[in-house]
């Protein structure tokens, strides 16, 4: 199946129920309404001369727009490309020219980015150019750049006008464009979030992602009847495949309670759209958990949920599950190169395992884990996980050499992660093996120390990495940010004393105001060893 074909088929049998609300914007639109709009932007691309295979790129927060394109894209099978909305110039030229993007869909602006700004710098030539005719020096494949939002740029089509572009002739050859697909097509670039260091673009078919999104929403039991609150971004795959594209597969309505994430927004999208699932990192929840005005929305309305994308501590889902009604929340494990879910919780796991692991594998995808020299460990014990199956990406896109850096010849995605695996099958993930810290030939978890920390009634976040030591070869060090009044150093260390093993106790602690995060709310440990590195000269 692909993914044009299974829109229609919600459409369908859920026509009239609603599809999508967007609550910043205070539009709500039925699945035959989003059908006709995703129809109109894609007779629109097609009058362009833009079609199966051709690169698009989308560079905005969550928008009406991006929902648009992401389905206007498939229906004619064009590869759709995710930039990061936190992406500046460098990235930006980065990412077009890497995939070869023909035509860039921009947001005006977003937060305090010029998007419009930063593409002219990159293309001045867009000033004297006609729409769809750019020619550009340092974009040599761009030649059309679409722009949203109200006003009129040089060079460029407004979103607008492209769903007004398409004739009788276009729309009359969108269903047999559809039908020609194939469901093995790469129908979609998504960078990985740039939380070990430069993203990189994995390339996903509408097999890959079409399908993970059915499991996704099916381990939690979504039917029409389903409201789904989605917060993180729609650039990632948590957004664009566990989140819309789950909802398509189940005709569950999509809610956006904004374009970036805030707190006080989702609860108040929750609340007010009596939404019965939430999707964050877990960031996204102690933030939400912790706001002022929390008890004031009523979240009697969710059920389930998911929370993934980076290391869930116990005590944030047991809050998740207390205090937001989730009781049927899940942790979802899975990576952008994998379509991304291959572990998940389930409602009928035993409630120990579900605040504590990830779950068990998915249906259809292959699990093992190994050593450095390749063999397969016993159960309970700790190695790289790999997965096989429907799930694993095409490849990073024009990256020979890292896509087989990271697949091996057997279809092993070698996803970076130390796991175990327990005699049931429920999954623990141990960290990232890049960020296992080896102190005095002693092999140290972060996540321990971190989920040890957490307990501190003074600490609202935690993250623990290691640094270079001449002595020990690497130590412990421990960013905070504080719940309400800042710990000191010292306070730390003393509740980590007779607690933890004394190699486990952070020697470095400094409390922060924030944490460097990628746009998902993934703590970017890189970012932090670096400027310790240079702190302790
Ligand atoms: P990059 O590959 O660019 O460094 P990234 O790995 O964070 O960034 P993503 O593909 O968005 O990019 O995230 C996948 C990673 O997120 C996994 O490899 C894993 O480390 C982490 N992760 C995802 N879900 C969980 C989870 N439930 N528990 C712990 N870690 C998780
Ligand atoms: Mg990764």
């Amino acid at each position: 199946e692909t993914i044009p074909a299974r829109l229609a088929a919600t459409v369908a049998r859920f026509g009239e129920r609603e599809a999508a609300v967007f609550c910043a914007e205070g539009t709500r639109l039925t699945w035959r309404e989003f059908a006709d709009e995703v129809d109109r932007l894609a007779a629109g691309l097609l009058a362009l001369g833009i079609g199966r295979g051709d690169r698009v790129g989308i560079w905005s927060p969550n928008r009406r727009e991006w929902l648009l394109t992401q389905f206007a894209t498939a229906r004619i099978g064009v590869v759709l490309v995710n930039i990061n909305p936190s992406y500046r110039l460098y990235e930006l030229d980065y990412a077009l020219n890497k995939v070869g993007c023909r035509a860039l869909i921009t947001a005006a602006a977003f937060k305090s980015s010029d998007y419009l700004g930063m593409i002219r710098e990159l293309a001045p030539e867009l000033d004297e150019a006609v729409p769809g005719g750019l020619k550009a020096a340092r974009l040599p494949a761009l030649t059309t750049v679409i722009r949203m939002g109200e006003g009129r740029s040089p060079g460029m089509f407004g979103f607008q006008e492209v769903m007004e572009l398409g004739g009788a002739e276009e729309h009359a050859r969108l269903d047999a464009v559809s039908a020609g697909l194939d469901p093995d097509d790469a129908i979609n670039i998504q960078f990985t979030s740039g939380t070990t260091g430069a993203p990189k673009g994995a390339t996903l078919s509408h097999r890959n992602i079409l399908n993970n999104a059915h499991f996704v929403t099916q381990t939690m039991n979504f039917t029409e009847a389903d409201r789904l609150a989605i917060p993180v971004p729609l650039y990632h795959c948590f957004g664009m495949v566990m989140g819309t594209l789950g909802c398509v597969s189940k005709g569950a309505a999509m809610i956006f309670p904004g374009e970036g994430f805030d707190p006080e927004a989702t609860l108040a999208a929750v609340a007010g759209e009596r939404c019965t699932g939430l999707y964050g990192v877990p960031t996204m929840f102690v933030a939400m958990l912790d706001h002022p005005g929390f008890t004031g929305f009523d979240l009697s309305s969710l059920r389930t949920g998911i929370m993934a994308g980076a290391p869930c501590p116990v005590e944030v889902m047991k809050r998740v599950q207390r205090d937001m009604n989730m009781s049927e929340v899940t942790i979802a494990y899975g990576m952008t190169e994998t379509s991304p879910v291959s572990f998940q919780s389930h409602v009928d796991d035993p409630l120990e395992k579900r605040v504590s692991t990830v779950g068990r594998v998915h249906p259809h995808v292959e699990v093992k884990i190994v050593v450095a020299d390749g063999a397969t460990v016993p159960v309970g014990v700790s190695g790289e996980l790999c997965t096989r199956g429907y799930s694993v990406m095409k490849g990073y896109w024009d990256e020979p050499e890292r896509t087989a850096e990271a697949i091996d010849a057997d279809g092993w995605m070698h996803t970076g992660d130390l796991a175990t695996i327990d005699a049931q099958g429920y999954c623990n993930i141990v960290g990232r093996v890049k960020d296992m810290i080896i102190r005095g030939g002693e092999n140290v978890y972060p996540r321990e120390i971190e989920e040890f920390l957490y307990r501190h009634p003074k600490v609202r976040e935690v993250q623990v990495f290691g640094v270079p030591d001449p002595r020990y070869g690497e130590e412990i060090c421990a960013w905070v940010v504080a719940a309400g009044e800042a710990p000191t150093e010292d306070e730390i260390r003393a509740f980590c004393q007779g607690q933890i093993a004394h190699f486990k106790i952070p020697r470095h602690v400094r409390v922060k105001d924030v944490l460097p995060m990628t746009v998902t709310g993934k703590p970017q440990k890189f970012i932090m060893r670096e400027t310790m590195i240079e702190e302790l000269g």
